[in-house]
């Protein structure tokens, strides 16, 4: 449309043409110009939403402690801040819409105007007809037509282009955990773990969590880690399923370096309950079967059993289909756990992970849960991160992990008779000072 007007036009009369062809550049320069206003002020509109959104998350997520501290007011403070910033950022992006939509606007009355004056003088001249002057206003307009268009998409394009580009940025985050290429697939590990010569420290931090670390855990046999807080405990459990790559040195299950096994196979291999158990809004069918995807119900149960959970489920009203989260059946933290480890049974890995639960469960939940994890790390080799007394006794070697490495390593005997810290920290159970934890 555009090419074809500017082609009649010029035939109709070349110098009222050239006035319409003037214009274009103005206008084009003006656009440009315009444009740049606005991919700054939409990518400034972007970032205010994520930080509202961030915020409001937050406040939302810890409302209970907002509560808890009676602060209210300063989170409402701070979501209306977070508002009053974006209104103002919203205010200067309209703002450049405007400018560049009325400025268009502007030009094109301007060249109607022009092409107008001159036309007419050049029909009062008796150069032109007045058939001919109609006939090139309707061409302008015709003219006109795909660039008004093309502003409403230019006005279009750059709000939706700054999300998009925001979008790419993350999809284009590459994880620091890699493949390796040809990465091995391994049918069942055997379960030796071994940690050789193990250097750790997190990204853009300068102290070594693990400084060469070596320690073999032999298959089926149970390890607990212990020692006073920010030892490194989970930071080494979180090593093995390769959540973290080691700085130097290597970790090896059956002798093959974790780095070169496929990591899917790798963590499907690898069992972990947590402290923190997170169940997906559903029904305990469905958190169960989280373990393993399309299990039939069959094994979900039996799962449930050795976990020492399906009394409970069976308790509700709707059983396994009974919903759980938000809309559903609230747990406590001892059925949270043992919906976990029914999922870990359903998972059947052959190593395991375990974050022992910190706080105090009432007695018989702890033994159920205790059971439960006695059955679970039968045969398999077990990392326990080990809060309390009950776990350690059982286990097969002893570490007492501290901020200077490994201090003492054993069985629970062979510890309490080298009478180092371990012995302490055990003894101080019994005088009372250190009611059932064995954190410093
Ligand atoms: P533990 O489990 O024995 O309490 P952690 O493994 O949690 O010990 O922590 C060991 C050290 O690593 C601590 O000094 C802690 O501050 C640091 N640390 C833990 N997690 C991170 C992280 N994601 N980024 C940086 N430092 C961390």
């Amino acid at each position: 449309m555009f090419l074809g007007a500017v082609g009649i036009m010029l035939t109709y009369e070349w110098r009222l043409a050239l006035v319409v062809v003037v214009f274009i550049p103005l206008m084009l320069l003006f656009a440009i110009k315009k444009r740049l206003n606005m991919t700054s002020a939409f990518a400034e509109l972007r970032k205010r939403i994520a930080e509202i959104n961030g915020n409001l998350e937050n406040s939302l997520a810890g409302v209970r402690v907002v509560k808890a501290f009676a602060n209210e007011r300063f989170e409402k403070q701070k979501f209306d801040d977070g508002n009053r910033s974006y209104r103002d950022s919203m205010r200067i992006a309209f703002k450049a819409i405007a400018e560049f939509v009325t400025g268009i606007n502007f030009m094109i009355g301007l060249l109607n105007t022009a092409v107008l004056t001159y036309g007419g003088w050049l029909v009062i001249e008796g150069r032109m007809d007045v058939g001919s002057l109609m006939a090139f206003l309707l061409l302008v307009n015709f003219f006109m037509n795909p660039v008004r268009r093309l502003v409403t998409f230019v006005e279009e394009y750059q709000r939706s282009m700054t999300g998009f580009e925001r979008f790419l940025e993350i999809m284009d985050t590459e994880s620091d955990i890699q493949n390796a290429p040809n990465a091995l697939e391994v049918e069942r590990f055997k379960g030796d773990i071994l940690l050789d010569d193990v250097t750790f420290k997190y990204e853009n931090d300068e102290t070594k969590v693990l400084n060469h670390m070596t320690l073999q855990i032999t298959r089926g046999k149970t390890l607990a880690l212990v020692g006073p807080s920010g030892g490194g405990k989970t930071t080494l459990s979180h090593l093995i399923p390769r959540f973290y790559d080691v700085t130097e040195g290597a970790i090896k299950i059956d002798g093959y370096d974790i780095r070169q096994i496929d990591m899917k196979c790798l963590r499907r291999h690898i069992g972990i309950v947590q402290q923190q158990v997170f169940l997906f809004t559903g029904t305990m069918r469905d958190n169960i079967a989280y373990g393993r995807i399309g299990a039939s119900d069959e094994d979900i149960i039996r799962a449930a059993k050795k976990a020492r959970i399906h009394e409970f489920i069976m308790s509700l009203p709707d059983g396994y289909d009974s919903a759980v989260g938000e809309k559903g059946v609230m747990l406590s933290g001892g059925q949270k756990q043992r919906i976990s480890i029914a999922r870990v049974f359903l998972k059947n890995p052959s190593i395991l992970i375990l974050d022992e639960a910190t706080s105090a469960l009432d007695n018989e939940t702890e033994i159920q849960i205790q059971a439960a994890l006695d059955e679970l790390s039968k045969d398999r080799t077990t990392i326990v991160i080990a809060h309390r007394l009950s776990t350690i006794r059982g286990a097969d070697e002893i570490v007492v992990l501290t901020d200077r490495g490994i201090e003492e390593q054993g069985s629970h005997d062979e510890l309490l008779k080298n009478e180092m810290l371990y012995a302490k920290l055990y003894n101080a159970q019994f005088k009372g000072f250190m009611p059932d934890r064995l954190e410093a």
